[in-house]
């Protein structure tokens, strides 16, 4: 694969998809421009779920897809996994401690997955999760806990997460200086927004983000989901790429 010069790195839903017009906006913009800009979906869904998306709305085969929250990365044409990173998230994951610990937690439950790249729970509301979370660090089980929108936890193995697998893939995919803008709307975008690439938290966040720590390359869009992304890209990148033409 070529080494990419422009990219865009962004959540699916809520973010990329959420507003048509936005989206349509966005990618015609991107099609005026004299260079390729290369998407990488960054995304909490499974594969298949992450392809019946893409297929349903009809969006651009992304250049690279990471699913499962950053534990699984696909790329090339046939979005191939990569197996230096799938080897990362082997070593030290083991699904059925976590599942064990969980058992005995109440007020969470269990998300019905293909696999067990990642544990993934829905907890009603704040405190199971949080009850969750003491309880596999008093285990000492190697994870990395997420929660996002108030109810979706995923435990995911250690070192994982967005921002862990979207640093690997700019690292093995893109040229040094590329143009990178990266683009979130919930708590599991956090970490990969924190990443100090320039970045974009979409008009439409959910609340945890909207209390998101301020950095030297994060814009707040003001118009929600692809719109904003534009907006941001504008920000960041508009004037290079008129150059570049
Ligand atoms: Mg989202």
């Amino acid at each position: 694969m070529q080494k990419i010069r422009y990219l865009l790195a962004t959540d699916l839903d809520g973010t990329f998809v959420g507003d048509e017009a936005g989206l349509r906006e966005l990618l015609d913009y991107y099609d005026s421009l004299p260079e390729r800009v290369a998407l990488a979906y960054v995304t909490g869904r499974h594969r298949a779920s992450a392809m019946d998306l893409i297929r349903g709305e009809g969006l651009p085969l992304p250049d690279i897809l990471v699913t499962d929250v950053g534990t699984s990365v696909f790329a090339g044409p046939e979005l191939v996994e990569d197996l230096g990173w799938k080897q990362r998230m082997t070593e030290n994951w083991d699904p059925q401690a976590v599942l064990r610990t969980a058992g005995g937690v109440p007020g969470i439950r269990l998300q019905e997955l293909p696999d067990t790249r990642r544990v993934s729970f829905y907890s009603d509301g704040g405190e199971p999760a949080e009850k969750l979370k003491y309880a596999l660090s008093a285990e000492g089980i190697p994870h990395t806990f997420v929660f996002s929108s108030g109810r979706d936890v995923d435990i995911l193995p250690e070192n994982g997460g967005k921002g862990a697998a979207l640093r690997y893939v700019i690292g093995k995919f893109a040229e040094e200086n590329a143009c990178v803008l990266v683009a979130g709307d919930s708590g599991n975008d956090l970490d990969m927004l924190m990443l100090g690439y320039p970045s974009v938290i979409v008009s439409n966040a959910r609340p945890e983000l909207l209390e998101a720590e301020n950095h030297e390359t994060l814009f707040r869009a003001t118009r929600p989901c692809a719109g904003g992304i534009l907006e941001a890209w504008m920000h960041f990148h508009g004037s290079a790429a008129d150059i570049k033409g």
